[in-house]
């Protein structure tokens, strides 16, 4: 019998978790100065919540939920995005009493879809994601936007796209909506089942089918823009000053519809535009979703946010050939010669250690030049060697491996030397 990972995951391996690390610390930092705290929920929740607050005619709760029974027989699910548990939460804990508003949460965690494997679309990935619930203020839509493009420009992601839509008010979707009936009525018959039962419950749904994106229908289909109230209109204006004031390029599609049943006002999408990144290139998508807090339980709060895939993020930088620069070397190796030696090798690391400074020896009783392999290999800036001698003088050449140097240290100075030096 023999083990794999379940389709559609992957194991991080030693070797790419630095890489991982990295863009985490830049997402802590940016959450940080941005002020979006963060926020952890469970990995799963009650089937009901997802049903209500990602919405019953999306793909996402339609076909690609982990739902599973408990032996107390609830339904739950294993969480497939972030929104729906940061509003619960939200409600349950009434954040909305908090004095601050709007409230700015972030998370980050794994999330489960089972989709088709594809490369960049997993069953388990990694989302971060924010929320700014309590304000209806288009600053705080173009604050969200701007930390999304943020994120990607800190880790130098330099072929980027934002494109941005506004879904307008209740009053614009039911306009729109009745003219995307009578458009895709007469002729629903050429379109996939899906699509046909999305023309009663939400035909909007249609234009982000995946199936039948090419249809003739598609491209001459009413515009959402065509249907904007004048407020609306105002408010998508606004957005795009402060995107203006911000520095922040931005192309408007009138077909953005993003993929959950909540959004109104703006939605987004940031796309890598590099070579070779493959079919799928949305890195980010968010928007608007005042209405959402009520449908969870919550008084009538508006809010917006975004979530991005870190692997969608990884996969882009490698499109665009960046190197993260990952710091994951090693300060010093020390190679010990004879049982003394040892010890007291083991005693000198942990001093090190103790201070900061990365230490490693051998520990499957190598040989000397084995050892200084082993050193090479794993990058060591100094290496050490521990023998008679050395016990004996109570120094030790530090040898810096780059540029060959050597400096004779005494043991009670070691620390202090490669605190200055490494
Ligand atoms: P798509 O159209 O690609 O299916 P979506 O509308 O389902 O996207 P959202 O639910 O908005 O995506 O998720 C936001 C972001 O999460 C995406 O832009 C992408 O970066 C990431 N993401 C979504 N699904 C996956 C997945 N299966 N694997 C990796 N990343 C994903
Ligand atoms: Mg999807």
């Amino acid at each position: 019998m023999s083990f794999k990972v379940p389709r559609g995951t992957q194991d991080i391996l030693p070797e790419q978790t630095a890489k991982w690390q990295k863009v985490e610390s830049v997402l802590r930092e940016l959450s940080r100065v941005y002020r979006y705290k963060e926020i952890r929920t469970p990995i799963f929740e009650q089937t009901e919540l997802f049903q209500r607050g990602v919405g019953d005619t999306t793909d996402i709760v339609q076909k690609e939920m982990y739902t599973f029974e408990d032996r107390g027989g609830r339904s739950l699910t294993l969480r497939p995005e972030g929104t729906a548990s940061a509003v619960r939460s939200y409600v349950e804990h009434k954040m909305f009493g908090n004095p601050d508003q709007p409230v700015k949460l972030s998370y980050m965690g794994p999330m489960f879809r089972y989709e088709r494997q594809q490369a960049g679309r997993y069953r388990q990935f990694v989302q971060f994601g924010v929320e700014a619930i309590g304000s209806a203020d288009p600053a705080i839509d173009a604050e969200v936007i701007s930390l999304a493009m943020d994120i990607y420009q800190t880790v130098g992601l330099k072929d980027l796209k934002l494109v941005i839509n506004s879904l307008g008010d209740k009053e614009t979707r039911d306009a729109h909506r009745t003219a995307l009936i009578q458009h895709f009525e007469p002729s629903i018959g050429e379109f996939c089942s899906d699509c046909q039962n999305r023309l009663a419950k939400n035909p909007l749904r249609i234009l982000d089918c995946k199936k039948d994106h090419d249809h003739p229908l598609m491209k001459t289909a009413p515009a959402l823009t065509d249907y904007l109230t004048e407020s609306s209109a105002k408010y998508f204006d606004q957005v795009k000053k402060y995107l203006e004031v911000l520095g922040i390029a931005y192309e408007v599609d009138p077909n953005l519809v993003r993929g959950l049943d909540y959004y109104n006002h703006t939605a987004f999408e940031i796309m890598s535009t590099a070579d070779g990144f493959g079919a799928i290139t949305t890195l980010c998508g968010g928007g608007r979703y005042n209405g959402l807090v009520e449908d969870i339980g919550g008084p009538d709060v508006p809010g917006i946010g975004f979530a991005m895939s870190i692997e969608r993020l990884l996969l882009a930088l490698e499109a665009e050939g960046i190197k993260l620069d990952v710091e994951d070397g090693l300060d010093l190796y020390v190679v010990a010669i004879g049982d003394e030696a040892k010890l007291k090798s083991a005693e000198l690391i942990s001093s090190f250690r103790a201070k900061g400074i990365s230490a490693d020896m051998d520990y499957v009783d190598r040989k000397m030049k084995a050892q200084m392999k082993s050193a090479d290999r794993l990058g060591a800036k100094f290496v050490i060697v521990l023998g008679d001698t050395e016990m004996e003088e109570e120094a030790v050449n530090v040898k810096e491996m780059e540029t060959g140097n050597q400096e004779k240290i005494p043991f009670h100075d070691l620390v202090n030397y490669l605190l200055e030096n490494k």
